[in-house]
């Protein structure tokens, strides 16, 4: 067994262990995770700080997902956007394909927190989907996630990659997965070898706090972008854990310099059970706004919103130009009015 088996299966898998580590209750923590799936690795949870630090918000269960939020539990209307097995096929020329059904841990606000953990996604059901994507010459990217694609063995990982590989109008092979963050073992020589055999292929991670950017993390992500896979990352704006400007700041910084350059700052999406980490649209754009022009265009993602039922994810920008008859008036990152001479 590989070490990064060994500590998955030395994760934590009830939140009775977390509790009793930090002196709160569990009951109910237990009751929550009875809905909705609980672990935890050995790695992330040793940078828990208690109870109300935002790394504990991610991933220990809390009252809050029981309440009845009214919100729907497919918000992006998923499963009907769904030609086949794991495919969910929103835009034409590229497919969303889970491929897996488990994480190494479970973050809490998981927008398929309805079927995550849950259900194992069988090899039979991997390759129905393999064969829409063949059968489909429109799809070029085919962006892998799941659960957490990297959780499978380098084995079976390989073989889905092989046989998307095969496909002539397959381009561009995406992996989304939290792994660097909460399993960075996981990423070993071996498997970033494996990878680089299927070039080009892109890995979005998902990190959401500065202190997850630790230094078995940069190491993992030093190990994939040395493979020459370049990283992108994809951070989820949570309420109390990551809504403030000068952590945003530091996370992006972190990020480009273990290379992987922001790519997402994801709007929460409507989901049933997660809704407590919703934030107003106005702190994502007062955000955006305020990190124009004080940090690095490099480090700065892109605000989206994926829109409720699945109708596609939209960027926001903060406003910074108004049309005043047929002159134009732009807004400099410190605020300033500046007339622009247009053409016409
Ligand atoms: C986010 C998403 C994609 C990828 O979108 P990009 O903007 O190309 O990164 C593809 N399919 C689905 C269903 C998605 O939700």
């Amino acid at each position: 067994m590989e070490l990064w088996q060994q500590q998955l299966k030395e994760s934590l898998v009830s939140p009775r262990q977390a509790a009793l580590r930090f002196g709160v209750d569990a009951a109910p923590l237990e009751r929550v995770a009875e809905i909705y799936p609980f672990r935890v690795t050995p790695h992330y949870f040793r940078l828990l700080q208690g109870p109300l630090d935002p790394l504990w918000k991610q991933v220990i269960p809390d009252p809050a997902e029981l309440a009845e939020d009214g919100l729907p539990v497919d918000p992006l209307n998923e499963d009907e956007l769904s030609p086949a097995p794991g495919i969910v096929h929103r835009y034409p020329d590229r497919v969303l394909f889970l491929v897996s059904g488990a994480c190494a841990s479970y973050c809490r606000f998981c927008t398929r927190k309805r079927r995550v953990g849950r259900a194992q996604v069988s090899f039979s059901e991997v390759l129905a989907g393999i064969d829409y994507i063949a059968a489909t010459p429109a799809v070029r990217d085919v962006l892998l996630s799941g659960g957490d694609p990297l959780i499978m063995s380098d084995m079976v990982l390989r073989e889905i990659l092989q046989r998307l590989r095969r496909i002539p109008h397959v381009e561009v092979i995406r992996i989304g997965t939290r792994i660097p963050v909460t399993l960075p073992e996981r990423i070993t020589e071996g498997l970033c070898r494996m990878l680089s055999s299927f070039h080009p292929l892109f890995i979005n991670t998902h990190f959401n706090h500065p202190r997850e950017v630790t230094p078995e993390a940069a190491e993992a992500c030093a190990r994939l972008a040395g493979a020459g896979i370049p990283l992108g990352n994809q951070t989820v704006l949570l309420r109390g854990v990551n809504d403030a400007t000068p952590v945003l700041r530091d996370l992006f910084l972190r990020l480009l310099k273990i290379r992987a350059r922001p790519y997402y700052l994801h709007q929460m999406d409507l989901t049933r059970g997660a809704g407590h980490f919703r934030t107003p649209l106005s702190c994502g754009l007062r955000i955006m706004a305020e990190l124009r022009g004080t940090l690095s265009g490099l480090a700065i993602p892109t605000f989206v919103v994926d829109l409720p039922g699945g109708k596609g994810k939209i960027p926001l920008l903060p406003e910074y130009g108004a049309l005043r008859g047929n002159q134009v008036v732009l807004r400099s990152p410190c605020g300033e009015e500046v007339v622009y001479p247009d053409i016409e």
